[in-house]
């Protein structure tokens, strides 16, 4: 424990619980009205820029991957209904949600089954896209079709594109990368599953594995590629174009509801709560929500109680300055997609004056969450994912939230929507032992 940070325990009531490993929710007091509008540090042109890519790319990934299919190259998930779930949550948890409760479907997302799909697979495209415009090989006025001839993946051969992971983001980065022909090399920290490691090397993706934690791959990964003037190295702790293919998901998710008549106004607020990691994925995708509906949405970040980096560095205001270690805590949760002691400086930074909340949640409360949504719905997600339920089952804290942003007499107009960040890929064995997990 340092030091000096136990003035922020003895003062800051969630950083004293999440010290003491207990079950917490951080309201954020430096959330300020239409702040999304004087953030700096992007532009939200970039998302336009980065929904541009997308579709560029879509006749090279409807090419590649069969099943791009059916949405033309786009890569999308569905966003479900939930009612089941929301009776569970109320009956099994007292969670007193009102309104609407829905579903984000990344758990289900082509090619990687999991939001990393979204950024990852974004930043590799991009790489790949600059490096093929400057060697002459292409024009993005051309059909990006073509990329799948061989002389384009010749040329990627030439090059590295490296990744420190705990699992998923490595899966994006390792699928995408090998499929356009680079070579890969993902470094997977202790916390990464087995099958992750088997599935990407059969995919010709080479996997360097760590007995130490995340922060340690990194390092690793981030050397040998900076030793390696052909190497590229996806840094997850600081990247723009991560956090950019996330926040692609806001205007997506708009398409949606919309689709679905399912307003968002002044009388009608979105509640959106997306599990965390290191910060970008959630990051992202609350930026690119904030652009669209302002404050007429809300959104809440979820950590376990062993990996609550994100909360510890904004509640304290020290972002990544601090680690969960400092406070004593080992950082150890199964929740594999979220173990990350150390949370971005730049997404807390650019978080900071727009996400509600943050809530932590029990590793043993996720296996039951998993059960509850599989028995009532039908749908199986990663127990990373149920931490999207965390803020919901804390009802208390949400209604506090709730007063102090004028929004208690409008809770019977609001839709929920819990972001399933991960699933369709686990093996069926690993799915049988997750269900019965913690029922001894
Ligand atoms: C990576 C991941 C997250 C969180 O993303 P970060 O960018 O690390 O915050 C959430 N859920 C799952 C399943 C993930 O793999």
């Amino acid at each position: 424990m340092r030091e000096d940070l136990q003035k922020f325990i003895d003062t800051i009531p969630a950083v004293k619980d999440a010290s003491r490993l207990k079950e917490t929710f951080w309201i954020n007091d430096r959330m300020i009205s239409q702040a999304e509008e004087r953030i700096t540090m992007l532009h939200p042109d970039q998302i336009a820029d980065a929904r541009n890519r997308l579709e560029r790319f879509a006749p090279y990934l409807e090419e590649v991957f069969p099943e791009l299919r059916e949405t033309k190259g786009i890569i999308e998930s569905e966003l479900r209904d939930i009612p089941g779930m929301k009776d569970f949550l109320n009956t099994a948890y007292g969670a007193e949600i009102e309104g609407r409760l829905m579903l984000k479907m990344d758990s289900h997302l082509p090619i990687s089954g999991s939001v990393k799909a979204r950024g990852g697979i974004y930043e590799v495209l991009k790489h790949g896209e600059d490096l093929a415009l400057e060697a002459g090989l292409l024009k993005e006025t051309d059909n990006y079709r073509m990329l799948a001839e061989p002389k384009f993946r010749e040329f990627f051969g030439n090059y590295t594109v490296q990744v420190g992971s705990t699992g998923n983001l490595g899966m994006s980065i390792g699928i995408m990368s090998a499929k356009l022909g680079f070579h890969v090399i993902v470094h997977m920290s202790a916390d990464a599953k087995q099958w992750k490691k088997d599935l990407l090397r059969g995919r010709g993706v080479e996997v360097i594995e760590y007995a130490d934690d995340y922060c340690a791959a990194v390092e690793q990964g981030r050397k040998n590629s900076d030793a390696d003037e052909m190497s590229y190295f996806v840094d997850d702790e600081n990247s723009r174009n991560l956090f950019l293919g996330y926040s692609v998901a806001g205007e997506r998710l708009k398409k949606q509801l919309d689709q679905q008549n399912i307003p968002v106004d002044s009388d009608h607020p979105l509640f959106v709560y997306i599990p965390c990691g290191i910060g970008g994925a959630p990051g992202g995708v609350t930026y690119g929500l904030k652009q669209i509906y302002g404050d007429h949405v809300h959104c809440f970040f979820t950590e376990p109680v062993h990996a609550c980096c994100m909360l510890l560095g904004m509640a304290t205001g020290l972002q990544d300055q601090v680690s969960v270690k400092d406070f004593g805590i080992d950082g150890r949760t199964d929740a594999d997609g979220l173990a990350v002691g150390r949370p971005s400086a730049f997404v807390g930074k650019v978080v900071e004056p727009v996400l509600s909340g943050i809530a932590t949640i029990e590793d043993k409360k996720l296996y039951d969450l998993m059960r509850g949504l599989l028995d009532r719905e039908d749908i199986f997600i990663e127990p990373s994912a149920c931490a999207s339920f965390g803020a919901l089952i804390h009802p208390a804290h949400l209604k506090r939230c709730l007063e102090k942003e004028g929004l208690s007499d409008k809770m019977k107009n609001a839709t929920h929507i819990a972001w399933a960040t991960g699933g369709n890929m686990v093996p069926e064995e690993t799915r049988r032992a997750y269900l019965n997990m913690g029922l001894e």
